[in-house]
């Protein structure tokens, strides 16, 4: 299990075996957390790559308290700057999780109108892009035991990432995401962005599997669950902090807490050959 997640207190009830979180009450919600095989089995299997695959989140986090470092130290003159630290980071993410054109509004409504200080930040950023970026401990060994989970022939793995076309190519690149997966979709290559159902269309093509033989994994709700039941693929929910689903939409097909819960929903016996 990868232990950079944040996960509920170990003092809660825990559910089955490679679910999230406390037990829950409602039913429906049981049922998705349930360790059942996905029945039939898929014949491709499809990811999500930015906090499905790699731990997006954590990076980006790490790279903003990098960014935001002699900032927090004026600030907090000759007090601790980690909890100044928290504070920036936090108001970053809330104003733009991904950019840094508003690092010099945000230094100003802190009391730092430095036009040089919020310049460097923002250059910081920009030039280490991927700083910390890493896949999840448990990504590359878990995708290549879910090819075969379940035997019959190995089943085919893509991915399916929404993003500028240079930037997810890049981090493609450096995570070595080709050598685990047959193929990528990118959005920024392709024209058009989950949710929208051609490009999982794309992806089934180039999987040569029908929506009936592919199961979708990712963390986004509106990006990854929204598309993949427009595109009406099954789909598993990576949801390692346990929050509720939050509709109005159907929930997934089922929910896991990291990538290793998947192994026991590809147990099934696979579908007959076409
Ligand atoms: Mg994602």
């Amino acid at each position: 299990m990868d232990q950079t997640r944040p996960f509920p207190q170990a003092s809660t009830p825990r559910g089955p075996a490679g679910s999230v979180g406390p037990v829950p009450a409602d039913p429906a919600r049981q049922r998705r957390h349930r360790a059942e095989p996905l029945t039939p089995a898929p014949r491709l299997l499809l990811f999500d790559l930015d906090d499905t695959l790699c731990d997006y989140t954590s990076a980006r986090d790490q790279r903003l308290r990098r960014a935001f470092g002699p900032a927090a130290r004026r600030l907090a003159g000759r007090g601790d700057p980690a909890p100044v630290l928290d504070r920036l980071v936090a108001a970053s993410v809330a104003v733009h999780p991904h950019g840094a054109d508003h690092f010099a509004d945000l230094l100003r409504e802190q009391g730092i109108d430095e036009p040089d200080l919020a310049e460097a930040a923002v250059d910081w950023y920009r030039i280490n892009r991927f700083h910390g970026l890493t896949m999840f401990a448990d990504a590359a060994a878990t995708v290549a035991a879910l090819r075969t989970a379940g035997g019959g022939p190995p089943r085919r793995v893509g991915v399916i990432t929404n993003g500028p076309a240079d930037v997810q190519r890049a981090k493609i690149e450096l995570l070595a995401i080709e050598r685990l997966v047959d193929f990528v979709v990118i959005s920024g290559e392709f024209g058009v962005w989950k949710p929208d159902p051609a490009i999982f269309a794309e992806a089934l093509r180039l999987g040569g599997a029908t929506a009936a033989d592919a199961v979708f994994v990712g963390d986004s709700v509106e990006h990854d669950m929204a598309g993949a039941r427009a595109a009406g693929i099954r789909s598993v929910w990576v949801n390692p902090t346990g929050r509720p689903w939050p509709g109005p939409d159907a929930p997934p097909d089922r929910e896991v807490a990291d990538l290793s819960a998947l192994l026991p929903l590809l147990e099934a016996a696979p579908a007959p050959a076409p």
